[in-house]
């Protein structure tokens, strides 16, 4: 954890890093909302804001996109009407200031002083904790802890985090760069919403680093509601494949949901895989089930299957064009795959298309198709996804 060296408020220090955080914000205008509402909100000016969007008139839309400029002041002024704030802890960094930090959560300097009085009778410390509110809680500080493997150094880590080298020195002061050993643990502090999630070594030996839980899905049921984390990418492809069966057939049963990975990936048992947030369990749509779904994984060669419904969820999975699927393996035992195979062929669909997507007919040992057979997967599908092309260390 950070030592406790006096605090330097060098104006670098702030320049530095204020660089780091000063990326131009995108807003959506929503309906009602005036140009001077919205200024108000992020401390800009009214000519600031038209001048950054090349606005003539004051006049906005409903759904228009809004650049607010960096040097807004992301600070309420104090007529400002007051928004829905979210109460937050952070963790103050080596050499960061109040400023920085009132800066980044869009508060006024005064109000973080003010919430933390007590605290700050001291004076500010690395590694101490402050109130804080922010209206948006993208910008939430989480504390990921990493354990430093060989061929790492600094810089490579910082790039796998998205965070700069300096700040990863901040994050760890006692850190020497020259003297970082494998199995070392270092601090990063990453913002929370923002930051897209990465898949990390191999499904077998990985791990997920600002995963998306899946939840809250319509037509879904979870089975395993903790351990059902992904890649952003896991998360939507599962999601728009879930909705796009339920918009052909409405009254389809939920889907039930198993494993993905935990939160931060890593060994989940009973799997060899599931590591690195690319591979997810999904039950089978089945006849005669009531409309909250079978609540299990049930056998597909004992109870009847949807093939329509099934067959609609792997296509809408692996797609229409090879070149373009996101599916790496989908895994299916090969009796379950004869049933979808011939009610596929049966209703017309390409027998290429057929050869691309199944294993069946060449047998359940052939190394052919995205559906492969697994014996222990007569009642689910398992899906591997390829490594989402942002991530760089995703093997
Ligand atoms: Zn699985």
């Amino acid at each position: 954890m950070p030592s406790t060296p006096r605090l330097t408020l060098l104006a670098v220090t702030l320049s530095l890093s204020w660089g780091t955080l000063a990326r131009a914000e995108t807003v959506t205008v929503r309906r009602g909302e005036t140009l001077t509402k919205i200024a108000r909100r992020y401390g800009c000016t009214l000519p600031q804001l038209k001048d950054a969007n090349g606005l003539k008139k004051d006049a906005l839309r409903a759904g228009q996109k809004l650049e607010i400029p960096p040097d807004c002041k992301h600070a309420l002024p104090d007529d400002a009407p007051p928004l829905k704030v979210k109460k937050l802890t952070h963790e103050v960094l080596v050499d960061e200031t109040l400023e920085e930090i009132a800066l980044r959560y869009g508060m006024q300097i005064d109000a973080l002083k003010a919430k933390n009085a007590a605290a700050l009778k001291r004076g500010l410390k690395p590694g101490m904790k402050l109130k804080v509110e922010a209206a948006d809680d993208g910008r939430a500080q989480r504390k990921i802890a990493y354990t430093i493997e060989s061929g790492d150094t600094l810089g490579s880590i910082a790039r796998k985090f998205g965070v700069s080298v300096r700040d990863l020195q901040r994050m760890n002061p006692k850190k020497k760069a020259d003297r970082l050993r494998v199995g070392d643990k270092l601090v990063v502090y990453k913002e929370g919403r923002s930051s897209p999630s990465q898949s990390v070594g191999r499904p077998q030996a990985g791990r997920l680093i600002d995963g998306e839980l899946f939840k809250d899905v319509p037509g879904t049921w979870m089975k395993s509601p903790t351990t059902a984390w992904g890649t952003n990418e896991t998360v939507r492809a599962l999601k728009g494949a879930i909705a796009e069966v339920r918009r052909k057939m409405p009254k389809v049963h939920d889907l039930t949901i198993g494993d993905i990975s935990r939160k931060e990936g890593g060994f989940l048992a009973p799997h060899k895989s599931h590591q690195s947030g690319i591979d997810a369990d999904i039950g089978f749509y089945h006849r005669g089930q009531p409309k909250i779904g079978p609540r299990a994984f049930l056998d597909g060669t004992v109870v009847g299957l949807d093939l329509e419904a099934t067959w609609l969820l792997i296509s809408a999975l692996i797609g229409d064009r090879e070149d373009a699927s996101n599916v790496e393996y989908m895994f299916i035992g090969y009796p379950v795959q004869e049933k979808l195979y011939k009610w596929a062929l049966e209703k017309g669909i390409p027998e290429s298309k057929l050869a691309w997507y199944f294993q069946y007919p060449k047998g359940s040992r052939a190394m052919s198709g995205v559906i492969r057979h697994e014996p222990s997967h007569m009642n689910h599908i398992h899906i591997r996804w390829k490594c989402p092309p942002s991530d760089k260390n995703c093997l």
